[in-house]
């Protein structure tokens, strides 16, 4: 990887060659993958781009981790759409607002980005089986890019875990293991798993290139507004991986030159389950807390890639704000009405966070906004229905429809 440097591990400076199966530090410390600016300059520029006929996180390969040889992903994952989402903006008080809907992606969620990642990555490193633990997502995403590639998955999810994302493991063909526990035990058991049978591993922050992947939302997220820097980008924040990586790919644009300045990322947690958020809030180190949220695609009460994520919300100079389960479920029906995106819980967090930064007066009316919807909706059909009621149940003639619009209030 002639772009690479070598991986640096974020708590005591350790560096260590970039092999496929790099893992974390001896210190315990996470690792970060460490690029040659001056190679990436050298051959990758904005027209480049431009030209690209890749319509798929792989446009960005001069920026990403993976060998010149390495063959991509068969799923198209990634170049989701960015949409001007003006009737929310008007709704919110908010001057501009994009939506970046990757609930768009092949399994419908941003993990897409990282399991695709990891695909190649242990393809890379000669790997016949692949493991992970996971709230849903990041399990559904590598079972579906793992499928597609013909690469054999073995899944660990808390027995918590939505039936829809569980229904996607299983259609994926993936062995999996339901543990009855939290988040934290299920990664645990993951990880004696993957020592004893020598699985690659693709579990957040333990392989560092899982925020490489993630990192490509934001290179998108630049491109589609002409490389035009919003002030801000809000992410919905679980184990951390997913902010530190949209951290990254910004810093990466700035250092080759492809922006001049950089936004400030809005971190969103739930009120329930804040560990990353409270101890920027407290100015303390950040310690565990329980997992009670519905949203549980960051129900972390132990964050994986806690320093990633603080570091990145510090050097942005970002906002933190947390909101609650009855906040993330009014962001499920406000995005659905006004911008016809539905995101699941976890998806919409981000966009709650935006709504209530702006009642707090903490963040500007006038600036420009980016908020990612990380999921689909349709893989937590339960408090979709949760948040948006049953509809009217009417038998077949008009007298009954004309009785039930009046006992709703409806007169069309
Ligand atoms: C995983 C996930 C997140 C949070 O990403 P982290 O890397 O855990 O912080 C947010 N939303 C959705 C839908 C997710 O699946
Ligand atoms: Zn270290």
């Amino acid at each position: 990887m002639k772009n690479v440097k070598y991986a640096k591990c974020v708590k005591c400076g350790k560096e260590y060659e970039a092999t496929p199966n790099t893992t974390t530090c001896t210190c315990g410390g996470i690792l970060d993958i460490v690029y040659d600016y001056d190679y990436i300059k050298a051959h990758f520029t904005r027209d480049d781009l431009e030209r690209s006929q890749e319509w798929s996180m792989w446009r960005y390969r001069p920026f990403l981790p993976v060998e010149a040889d390495s063959a991509p992903t068969p799923l198209r994952v990634g170049w989701s759409p960015l949409y001007r989402a003006d009737n929310l903006a008007r709704e919110l008080g908010l001057k501009t607002l994009y939506i970046k809907d990757d609930g768009q992606n092949p399994t419908a969620s941003l993990k897409d980005r990282a399991s695709a990642m990891a695909v190649v990555k242990a393809r890379e490193a000669g790997a016949h089986t692949i493991a992970c633990s996971s709230t849903g997502n990041a399990a559904s995403s590598l079972a579906g890019n793992a499928a597609a590639a013909g690469i054999p998955t073995y899944i660990f999810v808390p027995s918590r875990a939505p039936k829809g994302k569980v229904a996607q493991l299983r259609i994926f063909g993936a062995t999996v293991i339901s543990v009855d526990g939290s988040y934290e035990d299920t990664f645990e058991l993951s990880k004696a798993a993957i020592e004893k049978w020598g699985w690659y591993n693709r579990n957040a922050a333990i392989n560092p290139y899982l925020s490489e992947g993630k990192k490509t939302v934001t290179l998108e997220i630049l491109e589609q507004l002409h490389w035009k820097v919003p002030d801000f980008i809000a992410l919905s924040v679980g184990d951390g991986c997913t902010i530190a990586g949209a951290w990254k790919g910004l810093k990466d644009l700035y250092a080759a030159g492809f922006i001049d300045r950089l936004p400030r990322l809005i971190s969103v947690q739930a009120e329930g389950c804040c560990p990353l958020n409270r101890a920027i809030m407290t100015a303390t180190p950040w310690q565990p807390m329980e997992e009670n949220t519905l949203a549980d695609s960051i129900a972390v009460g132990v964050p994986r890639n806690a320093d990633k994520a603080l570091q990145a919300i510090e050097e942005s100079d970002g906002l933190v704000v947390n909101v609650t389960d009855d906040e993330i479920l009014a962001a499920m029906r406000l995005l659905g009405r006004t911008q016809g995106v539905f995101g699941e819980p976890a998806g919409v967090t981000g966009t709650a966070g935006v709504k209530k930064a702006l009642e707090r007066g903490i963040l500007d009316p006038d600036a420009t906004v980016v908020s990612v919807v990380t999921g689909n909706g349709l893989k937590d059909v339960a408090n979709g229905i949760k948040a948006a009621g049953e509809p009217m149940l009417v038998r077949p003639s008009m007298d009954e429809l004309l009785k039930a619009f009046d006992a709703n209030g409806i007169h069309p």
